[in-house]
């Protein structure tokens, strides 16, 4: 029995160490003991796809263990509110947390990089990036900072450009433009003489419908609609320059973390690569079958005019040259993220971009 544990043990060290991160703490011995944790998530009470990806997560932890590995999960607000889960778990009152990293800008400003970059990675690309392009160990790195380790646990693939009252045909439209936009698009959309709010989800709706925000984005035609945000606006808008293919993020208390055998170590982080696969698989599905719901109503589908997106686009480049010449630690991501994308920019073009394009020839 003891030579079985041991062996279990060194085949899912294996394990994580081909496909999981490393941490800094090794994992304790494997053994029989059950571990019951609670995980706290920053998303509205069983949210659609990114609610219910983070109860999908803690589900497959417990299958995967047999019963080992027992977690809670805890929508926003129900044992801290929404934006205060990175703190929570990072001091341990939660030992595991899900929720996206640019929510935690005022952190680290450098945070932002692991969940989008406005006019940046693809979902493939940035899995790409974390995986086989050194991103994760620079996550890891970041994280440990805060006595935290993160992991990718989730994709909502390519966002909509959100939903509008008013018509956007020039720059100049986005002057004086009240937006829920969070993170670097806020930012972005601030330059082009825009006010960016930040609002969490559930609040989204009533603040377009009575006219005190002009537009807002949240994911794409599945979790919109679960909102009812296609009754409360008349435009929608396309493409989601500003998360081009975020990746959620899975944050477990470093403390909590040295604390699980290699065995459960492999299972979390294996189950957040499953719950991205997962995740991003239900997005496109039902993504594609709301936007029919959309296109049937009377809501016009529009795209945002070349120039409005050349404009953005030149902003964002001002935005992230100030960036890291302020911040070293988003100075050091960035110099990975950029020489990566230029790198599977032109594979890019040339595979996924030159099939879709062939589909409509
Ligand atoms: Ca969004």
């Amino acid at each position: 029995m003891k030579r079985r544990n041991l062996l279990g043990g060194l085949s899912a060290a294996a394990l994580a160490g081909a496909c999981a991160p490393k941490s800094e703490a090794p994992g304790a011995q494997a053994s029989n003991q059950t571990f019951r944790w609670k995980m706290v998530t920053t998303w509205p009470p069983n949210f659609p796809g990114l609610g219910v990806g983070a109860a999908n997560l803690a589900k497959l932890i417990e299958q995967m263990s047999a019963g080992r590995l027992q977690i809670s999960v805890y929508a926003g607000g129900e044992l801290v509110p929404p934006f205060e889960t990175f703190d929570a778990v990072s001091r341990g009152t939660a030992e595991m947390g899900h929720g996206a990293a640019y929510y935690w800008k005022g952190k680290a400003e450098a945070t932002q990089f692991f969940t989008a970059v406005p006019f940046g990675f693809n979902a493939q690309e940035i899995y790409a990036w974390m995986y086989y392009g050194g991103g994760l160990k620079l996550y890891q790195e970041l994280y440990a900072n805060f006595n935290l380790v993160p992991f990718a646990a989730g994709s909502t693939g390519v966002q909509m450009g959100g939903w509008f009252n008013k018509r956007i045909d020039t720059v100049q439209d986005l002057k004086g433009l009240k937006m829920r936009i969070p993170g670097l698009g806020g930012e972005i959309l601030q330059r082009a003489g825009g006010t960016p709010v930040t609002l969490p989800g559930s609040e989204i709706f009533t603040a377009l419908q009575t006219g005190s925000i002009d537009a807002a984005e949240w994911v794409g035609p599945y979790n919109d609609i679960a909102f009812g945000l296609h009754q409360a606006a008349k435009y929608y808008y396309y493409p989601g320059w500003h998360e081009t293919g975020p990746a959620l993020e899975c944050l477990v208390n470093a403390q909590a973390w040295a604390s699980l055998p290699a065995d459960l170590q492999a299972i979390v982080s294996t189950a957040c690569q499953a719950v991205s696969t997962d995740m991003l698989a239900e997005f496109a599905a039902r993504n594609a079958t709301s936007l029919q719901q959309i296109l049937n109503s009377d809501v016009e589908v529009l795209p945002f005019p070349d120039t409005v997106l050349r404009r953005l686009k030149a902003i964002t480049g001002e935005v992230l040259t100030e960036l890291v010449a302020r911040d070293p630690a988003s100075a050091k991501i960035w110099a990975s993220q950029s020489e990566f994308m230029r790198v599977s920019d032109q594979w890019q073009q040339i595979s996924e971009a030159a099939v879709l394009r062939a589909r409509h020839l």
